[in-house]
């Protein structure tokens, strides 16, 4: 007998996560995500191994959905019939499918403009119920904390530790596919609950001897929005990445503490540089990420430059699809359309055959 194929997160991990007897066992089909070895940058960079881990394969199209499945069943094991949060975009879309799914509300809190399309679209599709915030990511957040206290409503951002249980367990499945850790993690940060998830992961893959080192955490925010590089919050963070347009992460504190006990570090890159990484994995290596994901490329490219990049074995984590973000792919690429007659001699004048 085989394994089902991607089981979900609950079932596949479920002696490492905070379940109980009661816990329902809900799956959209999310984790079990490709590690796919680079073709282009790896050469480019002189490493020795890069691989992604491709996040933008959950079933919303961002790692958001390992942390959601677990913050969902524990909701409804609590008895909640609500769930809400605030949201740049993958978060809202990630809740509002769970919940779909399991027959709760969700309510979003998403701040005014600058949401990529295909992430609104999802939590439209599914059914949220959508406010727009008139103010930033963190005031939107400040305000879901806010009203969960006196609602009966679970609050399901990565403030929720059943999120960060949740999304630990891509770094299992990162020792699970290596058969150890790599050397070193880069991945993009936001609000910083996913380098906290993936820290906490590794630590205890280490300690069950799943893994026989700690990767060091290369953590890249973006220039616009870079609190922790910066060492102050960012009043009116700016970025083309959406997703990591946050100038006051919930979990800044525990992004040090991975950043310091791995050995690691925290550093921005500016939109230009994002969006040259964005189009190089599209181009080089036929992955087409949205711009956060592209943060931790553009964050290796640029330790590079500055000869400070260590060889070895690194994950770059792709954090979301390229599909959620239509607009800046349209803004920020060459569009090379050839308009052509429908005929034979037509078409071929203009594929020059
Ligand atoms: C949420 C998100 C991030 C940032 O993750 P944090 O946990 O907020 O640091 C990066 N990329 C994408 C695509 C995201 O959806």
């Amino acid at each position: 007998m085989t394994e089902p194929h991607r089981r979900g997160v609950l079932a596949r991990w479920a002696e490492v996560l905070p379940l109980t007897p009661q816990t329902p066992r809900i799956t959209l089909g999310e984790g079990e995500t490709p590690l796919v070895r680079s073709v282009a940058i790896e050469r480019e960079l002189g490493l020795d191994e890069l691989w992604f881990k491709l996040e933008s394969s959950n079933p919303t199209g961002s790692f958001k959905d390992r942390g959601m499945v677990v913050a969902v069943a524990k909701a409804i094991e609590r008895g909640s019939k609500a769930v809400l949060c605030a949201s740049t975009g993958n978060t809202s879309a990630s809740a509002a499918a769970y919940a779909a799914h399991c027959g709760i509300e969700a309510s979003i809190l998403v701040p005014e403009g600058r949401v990529a399309a295909g992430k609104l679209a999802q939590a439209v599709a599914f059914g949220a119920r959508i406010v727009e915030v008139e103010g930033s990511f963190d005031d939107a957040l400040r305000l879901a904390l806010e009203v969960v206290e006196t609602q009966p409503i679970a609050l399901v951002n990565s403030v929720n530790p059943d999120r960060i249980e949740g999304q630990k367990t891509a770094a299992y499945e990162i020792c699970e596919t290596l058969t150890d850790a790599p050397d070193a993690l880069a991945i993009p940060v936001g609000n910083a609950g996913n380098i906290t998830a993936y820290w906490k992961g590794f630590v205890e893959c280490a300690a069950l001897d799943y893994a026989s080192l700690h990767p060091r955490m290369l953590g890249f925010q973006a220039a616009g929005a870079a609190p922790i590089v910066q060492g102050a919050p960012v009043e009116n963070p700016q970025t083309v990445a959406t997703a990591i347009r946050i100038g006051k992460p919930a979990s800044w504190k525990t992004a040090e503490q991975a950043r310091d006990e791995s050995g690691g570090l925290i550093e921005a890159v500016t939109d230009e540089e994002i969006l040259d990484a964005y189009r190089l994995l599209a181009s080089k290596e036929g992955l087409f990420v949205e711009p956060a994901s592209a943060a931790s490329v553009a964050g290796l490219r640029k330790l590079n430059r500055a000869g400070a990049l260590q060889g070895g074995r690194i994950v770059a984590v792709l954090t979301g699809s390229g599909l959620k973000d239509p607009e800046t792919a349209k803004e920020h690429n060459a569009i090379d359309v050839v308009r052509a007659p429908a005929t034979l001699e037509g078409v071929q004048r203009a594929l020059g055959v």
